[in-house]
């Protein structure tokens, strides 16, 4: 593999106090290197083990403080980060959209340096921008993870779904996976796609023209206009219609019913076998039928039980990692 970049443009004019430049962030997949993958998954396997014991919280994180900000709707996401800060004993502090300052007009910026005046160590932002945690890593004296920036990446979903492959596979080397669905609006399908392709599985993405991003094999995945490709993969996984990340009056498909009849995952296009994912929401009866949501060969809660484990993973990592060195370890964007 290529060796990663460490330093973000965007980032790099700015005048940083010397702590700063050792926080490490995981803002984008493209930041990690196949050993920083294998790190994390590791970590995470060793937290799973914490999971089945009767107390649960682990001292890691002690006297550690995680901020929490979600300017977009989730369920799973925050849930689980909050969670994971908890079991590992970190305090933690959770803001949203609404209900906060943001509702009354003040900035990101403003809202970064004021949650920055709390020293936290770990800011978790998801927001509906594209490089809204790049602003909050300019402004916080804090390791930044993006938990989802408008259609640009949530590295941490991808991170979630190796470590799903992993267990129920015994590895992602050699896994076919066919993404279906709306992978223009989709984050987790541009995350997906480089974490699979970067741990060597074999990616095709499958929906109509519309909804796939021209000249997205550069990523190293393969195209199917034809929902019969699924058939081939060991695992589907179906994203839903991104509704609110569509232009108004913009026909992507001509009605969601037909998307359900020409794309919609049923049993009936499924081999026997076959293992289906989704990140959540789901809805149901659209992109995925309930029978194949709650069949057997589905993971989404497995999906669910890992985002904890794996956010946990992040949060330890970020932390504990060591110095930052001329080439980072990259979980990790170098600030400086
Ligand atoms: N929960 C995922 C995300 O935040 C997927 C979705 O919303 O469809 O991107």
């Amino acid at each position: 593999m290529p060796e990663k970049t460490v330093q973000q443009p965007l980032m790099r004019d700015e005048l940083l106090p010397p702590s700063r430049a050792r926080r490490r962030h995981l803002i984008s997949i493209a930041d990690l290197g196949r050993p920083d993958i294998e790190r994390l998954l590791g970590l995470a396997r060793t937290f799973a083990t914490s999971l089945d014991r009767d107390v649960k919280k682990l001292p890691t994180l002690r006297g550690r403080t995680v901020v929490s900000m979600f300017y977009e709707p989730s369920t799973r996401t925050s849930t689980s980060f909050e969670l994971a800060a908890k079991r590992l004993s970190a305090d933690v502090m959770s803001i949203r959209a609404s209900g906060s300052s943001a509702d009354k007009g003040e900035s990101l910026k403003d809202t970064a340096l004021t949650l920055g005046a709390y020293d936290p160590d770990i800011v978790v932002i998801r927001h509906t921008s594209i490089g809204a945690p790049d602003v909050v890593a300019r402004h916080v004296d804090a390791h930044v993870v993006n938990a989802g920036d408008g259609k640009r990446q949530h590295p941490t979903q991808a991170l979630l779904d190796l470590f799903t492959i992993d267990e129920e596979f015994g590895g992602v080397d050699g896994i076919h996976v066919a993404i279906v669905g709306d992978v223009l609006h989709s984050r987790v399908a541009r995350s997906n796609i480089q974490a699979l392709v970067l741990m060597g599985a074999h990616v095709t993405l499958v929906g109509p023209p519309t909804l796939i991003p021209r000249g997205i094999e550069a990523l190293g995945c393969e195209v199917s206009h034809d929902i019969n490709a699924i058939r081939d993969a060991d695992v589907v996984y179906v994203l839903r219609m991104q509704r609110e990340r569509m232009e108004a009056g913009a026909n992507f498909v001509p009605s969601l019913r037909e998307y359900t009849a020409r794309w919609g995952v049923s049993a009936e296009r499924l081999t026997k076998g076959q293992r289906v994912m989704h990140p959540g929401p789901m809805n149901r009866g659209v992109e995925i039928t309930p029978d194949v949501a709650d069949a057997a060969e589905s993971l989404i809660q497995r999906q669910v039980r890992s985002g904890l484990v794996v956010r946990m993973a992040v949060l330890y990592d970020l932390v504990t990692g060591g110095p930052v060195s001329a080439v980072a370890p990259a979980t990790i964007r170098e600030v400086a």
